[in-house]
């Protein structure tokens, strides 16, 4: 392909894409592809000779996006959103047409500089303690600042590496010969609770330390008091805990764990602390949500996915730490073939000691983009709408008498099932345990005839044991309309279910 080839094909893409987002709400959302049917439809090896451009395009409409599953679907209610934008997908373009493999500061400047200061600017809108940046109000430089890291789990690794090499100086320090370090190491405990997300766990079978899930209280939040208890419990048994995660949205119900309390035990017990705020921190670019957050001021790491709710594409994980040293004592493997006077001088960040791969993307510049062509003002508008859709469905809900809220609806999620009253159990059924069971199951099927209908696509969970169907409002393509249709596939299904379920 030359240049002139790809103007005139880059200019179709662009109309393909153009036209992909003006019809997005018009496709089912969950692709209806049968399990392997890619292998069916494409030759086993690579073509020999070059093909054209029409065949492959034709192929991509015609094989590859039926079997996508539309994300960016309004009728997409699943999991946590994954928000593109316009101004994020140009902005990731020209980061592929830089494509440069951004390590260290000389492998391009304005990739490591541009990174340092929108990760201030996002810092700075959403109100977190400016111990996280790199530039602070007063024009001093800070100790830590934020670093672009490709997912939440990704981030959940590297602190918890920063926090582990931490602890094992500070044993050092205490005069431990290198033997008893290796042996305190294989001591070391992490805690979340039993609503953390799954990276804390995965993080701690990477880096090869314990993980203890603490039982979240009847709010499904990490408290003070369990965390303490297990604590004091884990030190009698010769453990070593050194990092506690506290999350700002859970996965499941979007709860808020107790910042205050575990900030006060992470600085009594000496652990680090760190703060998964994946989703539900982009909302705190609204000011009258960042009261939430008290308590992680003294928090260690900060991570929010502004791919998740703040219109960024993915791949984007915010991470801020309060003393980069950390990272970089964990992360740091230097080669005479990375030297460079820029490095050598002390003055520049060289990202790759920050993050667990060498290479990196120019990642920054779609946030720059979506910063500066939305304003603070339109990421906030994108989030009270997504909160407002969010209220709205569990208005309806509850107007309709047949379902119950189960966990107090947040930042756009609603988790709910259908309720114990609005069940036909018959006359005889009084056992608690089979009612619950009974209910679980009708909840379970209330989810099947949901995407049986095919109109909108969402994902279900327990919660405390309880089956729920949880519907997420945060997408950029969700409005009105989308809500309403979500609402009528919940009636018409339950409709379905509980006049065919007859007890
Ligand atoms: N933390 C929370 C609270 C999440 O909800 C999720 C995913 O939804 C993650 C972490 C993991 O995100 P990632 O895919 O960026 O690793």
């Amino acid at each position: 392909m030359d240049v002139n080839e790809f103007r005139k094909r880059g200019k179709e893409i662009i109309d393909l894409m153009a036209d992909y987002y003006e019809n997005i709400n018009t496709y089912p959302p969950l692709s209806a592809v049968e399990r392997g049917y890619l292998s069916k439809l494409l030759p086993t090896e690579a073509p020999q000779k070059p093909e054209s451009f029409e065949d492959l395009i034709k192929d991509f409409n015609g094989k590859i996006l039926p079997g996508v599953t539309h994300w960016q679907s309004g009728n997409f209610f699943a999991w946590y959103s994954s928000t593109a934008s316009f101004p994020s997908l140009l902005g990731d373009m020209l980061s592929g047409m830089i494509n440069c493999v951004g390590f260290n500061w000389i492998c391009s400047p304005a990739c490591t500089e541009l990174e340092t200061i929108v990760l201030d600017w996002l810092a700075k809108a959403f109100g977190i303690d400016d111990g996280f940046l790199a530039t602070r109000g007063d024009g001093s430089k800070g100790k830590g600042g934020g670093v672009i890291q490709g997912s939440a789990s990704e981030a959940h690794i590297v602190v918890m590496l920063a926090a582990r090499e931490k602890m094992l100086n500070r044993l050092r320090e205490q005069g431990m010969s290198e033997e008893e370090v290796a042996s305190a190491s294989t001591r070391l405990i992490a805690y979340g609770s039993d609503q953390t997300h799954s990276s804390g766990q995965k993080a701690s079978m990477v880096i090869g330390c314990k993980f203890f899930s603490i039982p979240s209280n009847e709010d499904m939040i990490l408290t003070k008091e369990n965390l303490e208890k297990q604590i004091e419990k884990d030190r009698k048994e010769g453990l070593i805990p050194f990092f506690v995660c506290g999350t700002f949205g859970t996965t499941n119900t979007c709860a808020i764990d107790d910042f205050v309390g575990i900030g006060e035990v992470a600085k009594k017990e000496d652990l680090w602390f760190h703060v998964d705020a994946a989703y539900a921190g982009c909302a705190l670019v609204c000011p009258e949500y960042r009261h939430l957050i008290k308590g992680t001021e003294i928090s260690d790491s900060f991570n929010v996915n502004p791919n998740k709710f703040l219109l960024v594409n993915f791949d984007f994980s915010a991470l801020w730490v309060k003393n980069s040293r950390y990272l970089r004592d964990a992360l740091s493997c230097d080669r005479e073939y990375y030297r460079n006077d820029a490095s050598d001088s002390g003055d520049v960040k060289d990202y790759r000691d920050w993050q667990l791969p060498l290479g990196r993307r120019f990642r920054s510049l779609k946030l720059w983009f979506v910063m500066r062509l939305y304003g603070i003002e339109g990421l906030q508008q994108h989030i009270q709408r997504a909160i407002n859709l969010g209220n709205w469905f569990e208005k309806k809900l509850l107007e309709d008498g047949r379902f119950e809220i189960v966990t107090p609806v947040a930042f756009g999620l609603v988790v709910f099932r259908i309720k114990e009253s609005a069940l036909d159990l018959g006359n005889e059924t009084t056992d608690p345990k089979a009612i619950f069971e009974h209910q679980n199951d009708i909840n379970d099927k209330l989810l099947k005839v949901m995407l049986s209908d095919g109109r909108v696509f969402l994902s279900g969970s327990k919660v405390k044991g309880k089956a729920v169907v949880r519907a997420v409002f945060g997408g950029t393509n969700v409005n009105q309309e989308t809500a309403e249709t979500l609402l009528n596939v919940t009636l018409e299904s339950t409709n379905r279910l509980l006049g065919s379920s007859d007890g």
